[in-house]
């Protein structure tokens, strides 16, 4: 299909109704101009008519002083005189009258449809019409009733075209003069569109630079303003913004992620190559490289499974199905077990409020505690002590915290620890591989709620998750 631009289309659009709405008021303006022109011939008709009756009198008998008279016109009419005024109009502006007797015989005057009109009876005052070779003529009758005039009649004539040389000339200029201004405002709109259109090109051609050259940090600059397109602009702004910050999250995990894989590969490869080169290696020494590799598996595994549930988290939370769940109850199961572990000898208490009852998804947050307890012992000192503690809070529906008093951790890297793969002291992780904390607020975000941290180095650090 062939390609119309918008702007193409608004011009032809706005053009075709441009040109329907001028053709509407030319033939609108053509009519009423005729029907004002007409009904005012027909006016002019009847006041020449009208005044020419005073113009026409009857004298029995001719006086010397008439006879000197040389303007006034006079004729002989049964036993006296017929006086037709110097005033009367016989042709004036294209209207013709004449005196005629009641037979229609013209006596005095000017009729030029004389043949035809022959044949129209005479009805006083009153306006008849009669078409003559197609052009269509007005006819006015007044009867005399002066003395003497008795069935004598005044005929008014005037065609219906009088006022077409007029109306012509309106309909000529028109005709000229339209075309031109549809012409400059059809120019005018497609000017005008194009202007309101360029911001469109732009984006447009931001969109196809970004699509060739894959460079999601080009952005749509515009002139300024507030308008629809402008905000259409900045949206797309900020889609390109946090397409790009994802898309780098992307690529860093990818990056981090490979390179996280790429080091219990490597070790194991490194073993079996070393035991293998061996030439007579002992049992001992076979059993030892089977535990490297052992722990290096156990490790890959781990990170390929915290790695498959935060892709599950991600792309599939419709997997994690929340349900009404008394998380008060589950916090202290979760303790009572990992107080078990009573690792470098730290203990941990709970202190629970009972009945928190919460909508959310008991294996993630039995994750989100244990991650936290895991690190707490991890992270914790020699006979430290780790304190949890669940409570409802103002504000929140609950807080839950995570208190030790391990090694803490430096105020430039707390932005950092829930970071994917992020590691402060990777000396100190030990099984660790840095998706702990990232896994906890990804969990924390999914039940709506929120992770934050208070540390200081030496005197141990809390960790609290708090439900909205
Ligand atoms: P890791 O597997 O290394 O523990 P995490 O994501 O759980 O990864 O934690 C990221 C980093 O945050 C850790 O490497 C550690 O430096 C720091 N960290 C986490 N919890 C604590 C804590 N309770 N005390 C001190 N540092 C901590």
């Amino acid at each position: 299909m062939k390609k119309k631009s918008i702007r193409a289309k608004i011009t032809l659009w706005f053009s075709a109704a441009l040109i329907l709405v001028v053709v509407l008021t030319y033939f609108f303006i053509l009519s009423v101009s005729r029907g004002i022109l007409q009904k005012t011939i027909r006016d002019s008709l009847i006041t020449t008519v009208e005044s020419n009756v005073d113009e026409v009198e009857y004298y029995t008998s001719l006086y010397s002083d008439m006879a000197g008279n040389d303007i006034d016109y006079y004729m002989r009419y049964g036993n006296g005189y017929i006086e037709i005024d110097d005033d009367f109009l016989d042709a004036v502006n294209d209207v013709y009258t004449s005196l005629c007797q009641a037979d229609g015989t013209l006596i005095y005057g000017e009729n030029p449809i004389v043949l035809a009109t022959s044949e129209l009876g005479f009805q006083d005052s009153a306006v008849q019409r009669i078409r003559v070779n197609g052009t269509l003529y007005y006819v006015f009758d007044r009867q005399l009733t002066l003395d003497g005039l008795e069935g004598l009649w005044l005929r008014g004539v005037v065609s219906e075209e009088q006022g077409e040389t007029e109306l012509s000339a309106i309909s000529r200029t028109s005709l000229i003069l339209q075309p031109i201004l549809v012409l400059i405002a059809v120019l005018g709109g497609w000017l005008i569109a194009g202007r309101v259109l360029a911001p469109i090109r732009q984006i447009s051609e931001t969109a196809a630079q970004i699509r060739q050259g894959d460079d999601l940090k080009k952005r749509i600059e515009l002139s300024d303003g507030n308008d629809e397109l402008h905000q259409l602009a900045d949206q797309f702004n900020e889609m390109f913004s946090r397409l790009d910050d994802s898309f780098q999250a992307q690529q860093q995990f990818v990056s981090d992620a490979s390179h996280e894989l790429r080091t219990p590969v490597t070790v194991i490869r490194a073993q079996c190559d070393l035991t293998l080169e061996e030439e007579e290696a002992s049992p001992e020494e076979y059993r030892e490289s089977l535990e490297v590799i052992r722990r290096q598996s156990k490790k890959l595994s781990r990170l390929i499974s915290d790695m498959l549930d935060f892709a599950r988290l991600e792309l599939q939370p419709e997997r994690y199905q929340k349900e009404e769940l008394d998380f008060s109850a589950l916090v202290e199961d979760v303790c009572s077990d990992m107080a078990l572990i009573r690792e470098n000898n730290i203990t941990l208490t709970c202190e629970a409020e009972p009945n928190i009852r919460i909508r959310g998804n008991r294996e993630l947050l039995t994750r989100l505690l244990t991650n936290l307890i895991s690190n707490a012992y991890r992270y914790g000192r020699s006979d430290g002590h780790i304190q949890v503690t669940l409570r409802s809070d103002p504000g929140h529906s609950f807080v839950l915290s995570v208190q030790d008093d391990g090694i803490g951790i430096a105020p430039e890297e707390q932005p950092n620890i829930f970071r994917r793969f992020y590691q402060a002291d990777p000396s100190r992780s030990g099984k660790g591989n840095g998706l702990g904390l990232a896994m906890v607020k990804e969990i924390a975000e999914f039940h709506g709620g929120e992770i934050r941290v208070q540390s200081e180095p030496g005197a141990g650090s809390t960790f609290k998750f708090s439900l909205f």
